[in-house]
């Protein structure tokens, strides 16, 4: 090896280095926890899911377009895994990503409300290219959280693209949210520019 490519190769490592290190940081920002991939998800579990959708996702052109993207299905069937990895492969191409079940989303709203920073707090939810909501519906939300959860998503409406993960359909939320005039305008929103993914199949935990 000559100096110049021992000095290139020694580079090329500190770079992998340095974007691998960007790499986690951005995982524990994001709230990314649990790393799931979409290498790791098998899709002939779940043969009513079209990869190639999945697949088409994954490109991230939602993101530029600031689309809203629904996984919709029974409990177990790989919502949270697929949205985390889609949110794993986003920070891996450099964008800013918050991951979130509603219930703590909620919570973190409702806390700022009650200490009066809850402009800083929409603000802050706003600044993340990808918001992952996860969990809508396994848990009544608090009082006045519908409203709270409205407000976030009117203030990243067409600004900032979304992954929200549900056991429940569309027609419930009324009953999710506790109020039904809220979960029509939550609505209204959320599947202007949307893309609705229904998985019908059995649990992968339960699976023998
Ligand atoms: P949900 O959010 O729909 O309730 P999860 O995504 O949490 O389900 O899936 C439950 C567990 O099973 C997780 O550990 C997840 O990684 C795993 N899992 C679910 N579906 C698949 C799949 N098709 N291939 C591999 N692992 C899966
Ligand atoms: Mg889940």
């Amino acid at each position: 090896m000559t100096a110049i490519e021992a000095i290139e190769a020694l580079l090329a490592e500190e770079l992998m280095l340095r974007e691998s290190r960007r790499i986690k940081t951005a995982l524990v920002m994001a709230r990314l926890s649990t790393i799931k991939t979409l290498a790791s998800f098998d899709f002939s579990f779940q043969p009513s899911l079209d990869k190639n959708r999945i697949m088409a996702l994954a490109e991230l052109e939602f993101i530029d377009r600031k689309e809203v993207v629904h996984l919709l299905g029974p409990p177990g069937t790989g919502k949270s895994h697929l949205s985390l990895a889609l949110g794993v492969q986003a920070v891996r191409a450099g964008r800013s990503v918050y991951f979130s079940p509603l219930t703590d989303l909620v919570s973190a709203l409702a806390k700022a409300e009650r200490e009066g920073t809850l402009r800083e707090k929409i603000r802050f939810f706003c600044r993340f290219a990808l918001l992952i909501v996860d969990e809508i519906g396994y848990l009544p939300v608090i009082p006045g959280g519908g409203n709270l959860f409205f407000q976030l998503v009117n203030a990243r409406y067409e600004r900032g693209a979304m992954i929200l993960t549900s056991n429940r359909g569309f027609a419930e939320w009324g009953e999710v949210f506790g109020d039904p005039v809220v979960a029509t305008a939550l609505l209204d929103r959320l599947l202007h520019h949307a893309v609705v993914i229904q998985i019908e199949g059995s649990s992968y935990r339960l699976r023998t």
